[in-house]
């Protein structure tokens, strides 16, 4: 997978970009800072491009803050990733141990060899082992002078306490729906009509629409359209079929359940609007829908309910949510969530 190296790359963090930017500017700057967010928010980027930042020889002021010249010996050399003074440490297999900590405080030790700052990345710092935990406590406390130590990790509750509070934390939210948008179709994660649903429905993850993908969520969502769609003749026969698809597992249920959802949204999108007003708001990445590729088929789903018919059908959706983890009959529960669509049918 490609990185983003660049401040301008990482869309959806502009936020931290600035704050980060605007503390070197001032300096003010940490000298440990975690950045703690969901996987596929864009953390890794962000650590890069806060240390392109730091290595530039010549940062130059941008609208609003700091930003990488781009063109000095510092910045060529991060860009090739042969900058000496720029250290990346990832779990090797399913930690990061105690050896290569040491390595790194042994690096550390030394002054850096070509800039006037060193940086070190620890990705992925939730699977530091206890030892090794406890090995980085001094270095983060108090790194040599001239080091500056960027984390990253899921959570700060996966971390020991006093690694979270030897470091400035800074909270990263997800990316952008439109920025999300913009990594699925560089990534080529799905067909182009089917982006934009993936995009809404990861939750500003990229790793969770690799997941989604791997778990062929178009075709779930594809095959529950088709029953949405179901014609008189066919209705119970596709119900029972589809029902004993998705009930084998609560996570079926549940991934169908939150499909749904996007319909329903969708479908109190159309009654809402008229479509002269859609029509209006349609620029490029920013489809009113979130199923912009199934809106014919949504248009005439619509007409078959009311907005009471469709709210009081999302109250419904709650409960089976919250019945899914109690005792209860899934196929009960699947046929419950499907047959709202084809009791005008039957
Ligand atoms: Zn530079």
């Amino acid at each position: 997978m490609k990185q983003a190296t660049n401040v301008s790359d990482v869309s959806g963090q502009g936020r931290l970009t600035r704050v980060f930017g605007r503390m070197m500017q001032k300096g003010l700057l940490a000298h440990a800072y975690l950045l703690a967010g969901a996987s596929g928010a864009g953390k890794e980027a962000l650590a890069l491009s806060f240390a392109k930042l730091l290595l530039c020889e010549n940062p130059c002021l941008g609208k609003d803050r700091l930003i990488p010249c781009g063109i000095c010996a510092g910045c060529l050399k991060f860009d090739h990733r042969t900058h000496p003074d720029l250290v990346i440490l990832r779990p090797q297999g399913a930690m990061i141990r105690l050896d290569q900590i040491r390595c790194l405080q042994r690096d550390l030790s030394f002054p850096p060899l070509d800039s006037q700052r060193r940086v070190c990345l620890i990705i992925e710092a939730e699977k530091i082992n206890l030892p090794a935990a406890n090995a980085l406590l001094k270095t983060l406390e108090e790194p040599p002078a001239g080091n500056h130590l960027i984390l990253t990790a899921t959570s700060v509750r996966t971390l020991l306490p006093t690694i979270v509070s030897r470091c400035q934390v800074l909270a990263c939210e997800g990316l952008s729906v439109r920025a999300l948008l913009e990594r699925i179709k560089l990534e080529g994660l799905c067909p182009p009509d089917a982006a934009r649903f993936l995009a809404c429905f990861s939750e500003g993850s990229l790793s969770r629409a690799e997941d989604l993908v791997e778990q062929e969520v178009l075709k779930v969502r594809g095959d529950l359209f088709e029953f949405l769609k179901t014609s008189r003749g066919k209705a119970l026969l596709r119900l029972f079929v589809l029902s004993k698809r998705i009930s084998g597992k609560r996570e079926n249920i549940l991934l169908a359940v939150q499909i749904i959802r996007t319909f329903l949204r969708d479908l109190m999108v159309l009654k809402g609007l008229r479509v002269k007003d859609m029509k209006e708001r349609q620029e490029p990445g920013t489809h009113i829908l979130f199923n912009p590729d199934y809106e014919n088929g949504l248009q005439a789903i619509s007409r078959r309910f009311t907005c009471q018919d469709l709210a009081e059908y999302c109250q419904w959706l709650d409960k089976v949510e919250w019945m899914l983890d109690r005792n209860i009959s899934r196929d009960f529960l699947a046929e419950s969530v499907l047959i709202f669509w084809i009791k005008d049918l039957v």
